[in-house]
Parts: structure tokens; sequence; C-alpha cells
């Protein structure tokens, strides 16, 4: 009697110890799942990055090359425009706090679109003053544009506010006293850009920036966003915004000159 006590309680521990293995196997199978989904998770988003940061240089780079070919051809078109990528260099115009997005950086690649879609156009001759990261004093910039006796010039910059980081959205500059139709080129831009993004409309304005008092055309200064505004950095950097943005520019551009020629 005895003795079949005993066995049974051994079978009972026997049993038990294989129900807690039971039980540690699946607990750990299901943190062995979850641990692998997270990891799963991060290397897709880590890819996903690293391929959106490929998809903008890809992009930026072809735009270039399709751009090279472009304005180097032919010389008989009606209409001849200076994209201006503001900075370059040592000038690295304004930056976000850490200083790692430089103004000259995002000009360049937004520069580059806006040329690339305004090359596209059969009537449309495009001169770019830089494609890569070198210095032009703005009073070159301003004689490139006379020199080539191109019909309107657009210099490409982004904003910083002094101190805070809630200011946002675009503003249009055209030279102080224009008495040519510089005003109005720098309102269908405006508002153009406007048509195409969402942000705030900051209106046009008259300054004296020395690539505008310079140049002997319409010409026009955009300050497409801020960098010191945090949701305005990501959009900036954003492949398709930036595209946006671009196609915004090329086609209050093109509005204006299909009105000037009417
Ligand atoms: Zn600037």
């Amino acid at each position: 009697m005895s003795k079949n006590n005993n066995k049974k309680t051994k079978k009972k521990r026997i049993r038990k110890g294989r129900l807690l293995i039971v039980i540690l196997l699946i607990g750990a199978f299901i943190f062995a799942i979850a641990k692998g989904g997270i990891w799963a998770e991060k290397t897709i988003k880590n890819i996903q990055d690293k391929k959106n940061k490929q998809e903008v240089e890809k992009t930026v780079k072809m735009e270039q090359f399709d751009l090279e070919e472009e304005v180097n051809k032919d010389l008989g078109k009606k209409y001849t425009v200076l994209v201006d990528p503001g900075h370059g260099g040592n000038d690295k115009g304004t930056m976000n706090k850490s200083k790692t997005i430089l103004e000259k950086e995002i000009t360049l690649q937004i520069g580059k679109r806006v040329a690339n879609k305004l090359s596209h156009q059969k009537d449309v001759q495009v001169i770019i003053s830089r494609t890569d990261d070198k210095y032009i004093s703005p009073g070159d910039r301003a004689r490139l544009a006379n020199e080539q006796g191109v019909d309107v010039l657009v210099s490409i910059h982004l904003n910083a506010e002094g101190g805070g980081n809630s200011a946002s959205g675009v503003e249009t500059y055209y030279r102080r006293g224009a008495i040519d139709e510089s005003k109005k080129f720098a309102e269908s831009v405006q508002k153009t850009i406007k048509s195409y993004i969402d942000t705030r409309d900051r209106g046009i304005k008259e300054d004296i920036y020395q690539v505008l008092r310079d140049s002997d055309m319409p010409a026009i200064l955009i300050e497409c966003g801020f960098l010191t505004n945090p949701g305005e950095i990501k959009n900036l950097q954003n492949a398709e915004y930036q595209d946006t943005l671009a196609e915004g520019i090329t086609q209050g551009v093109l509005t204006f000159l299909d009105e000037k020629s009417k």
C-alpha cells in the first residue's frame, strides 16, 4: 500500500515537473516570437529608411544627369530661366539646431528638381547657377542672369526663425521698388506653390537682396520653409514633398511666362 502511494506521488511529481517544463517552453516560444516580431519590424524599418535615402539620392542624381543634357542643348528656345539654388561651399546658409541639415544642400536638391521640370518644357531653356556644392557670390549670380539675358530669375532659399521654432510657411521676395514685372512674378509663383503644398502662406514681400537688386529682369527669391521648425525640417528633406514644392514653383514660373507672352 505504502509502496503504491509512493509511486503515485512520484508520478504526480513527474507530471508536475513535465507541466512546468511545457509551460516554460510555451513561455519561451511566445517570448521568442514577440522578440522576433520586434526585430523584424526594426529591420524592415531600417531597410525602408535606407531605401528612402537611396531613392532621394537616385532621383536627384538622375535629375542632374537629365539637366546637364538639357542645359547644354539648343539655344533657340522661347524663354530662358535661371534657377539659382541659394548658398553653397563655405556659405552654408541657415541650418537646423543640431547643424546637421544645411540650407545649401536642400536648396540644391529643390533647385535641381525645378530646373529638371522646366527643362522638360519644349519652350524653355534652363540655366542653373550651380549643380554642386560650390560658392558663388550673390553678385555673380545676378551677373550670370544679366549676361545670359534670361527672362526670369528664380532664387531658392530656406528660412530661419531667430530664437523660436514655431514659424512656418513659404514667402516670396521681389526687388524693392521694382518697376518691372517682378511683383507680378512673385505673386504668380507664391500663389501656385500654395496650391501645391499644404503650408502657411506668408505672402509676397519686397527686399534689397543683392541677387534681386543687381539683376535686370523679373526676379524672385523664394523662402521655401523654415529650417528652425521641426515639421518643416522633416517635409523639406522628404523627396515627395520636395518634388511637389518644385512642381508648384515650376507651374508658377510657367504661368507667369505664359501671361507675359500674351
Ligand atoms: Zn538663404
